[in-house]
């Protein structure tokens, strides 16, 4: 199953692909923790990419499909993938498009998850992840039973850069303008469906499967 995550930033993307791939035993590929990882260690493309991350706007379409190509042809890809936050521009989606029929394969569905925008500035600027594992919380609605502590590992949890306030308004333009097209443009290819993402993780990824199941 190849299935692309589509949704705003905070729409909970990331937690849904998390869920889906213990459940369809695929990984999930984030281009978020790909180039988050780069910039962690440091090396040329985190150097490259962290202004970008930083001020809550997209990194280079070329950067990001060379990531994603390298990344799709690696031997845990072969039986399917969720991708999380790729693509995020149209020439990113014809990218893709491109990658796959290379490899012979294709985008089996595009979730998209929708969440009213009032709704994500709260939901980012409460949002805190685990350095360790890469769980996510929210210090009002999904709260760690230890102040500051991740439930499964105890890494620490910490609030990324760019879910401050002016940065999140930013982020949310940045996917109206550039990632929003993308929803139409599945739609036409008969590959969307739409998620509501509003609710408890619970009921989301109930709609996510009962929408997998139709396609
Ligand atoms: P995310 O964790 O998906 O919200 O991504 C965090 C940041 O990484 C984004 O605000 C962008 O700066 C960068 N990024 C992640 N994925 C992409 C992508 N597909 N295209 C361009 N920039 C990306």
């Amino acid at each position: 199953m190849r299935i692309v995550l589509l949704g705003p930033p905070g729409a909970g993307k990331g937690t849904q692909a998390k869920l889906l791939t213990g459940r369809l035993g695929v990984p999930q590929v984030s281009t978020g923790d790909i180039l988050r990882q780069a910039v962690a260690n440091g090396t040329q493309l985190g150097r490259e990419a962290k202004s970008f991350m930083d001020r809550g706007a997209l990194v280079p379409d070329e950067v990001v499909i060379g990531i994603i190509e390298e990344r799709l042809r690696k031997p845990d890809c072969a039986q399917g993938y969720i991708l999380d936050g790729f693509p995020r521009t149209l020439p990113q989606a014809e990218a893709l498009s491109r990658v796959l029929a290379s490899l012979h394969a294709s985008v089996d569905g595009v979730l998209s998850v929708e969440v009213p925008e009032e709704d994500l500035v709260e939901r980012l600027a409460g949002r805190r992840v685990c350095r360790g594992c890469g769980n996510m919380y929210h210090v009002d609605t999904n709260p760690p039973l230890q102040a500051g502590r991740c439930n499964t590992c105890d890494g620490a949890l910490y609030q990324r850069d760019d879910d401050k306030e002016e940065t999140i308004r930013h982020r949310l333009r940045v996917y109206r303008d550039q990632t929003q097209p993308l929803v139409a443009y599945y739609d036409k290819m008969g590959l969307l469906t739409r998620i509501d993402g509003r609710g408890t993780i619970e009921e989301i990824s109930q709609r996510v499967h009962r929408a997998l199941r139709q396609r």
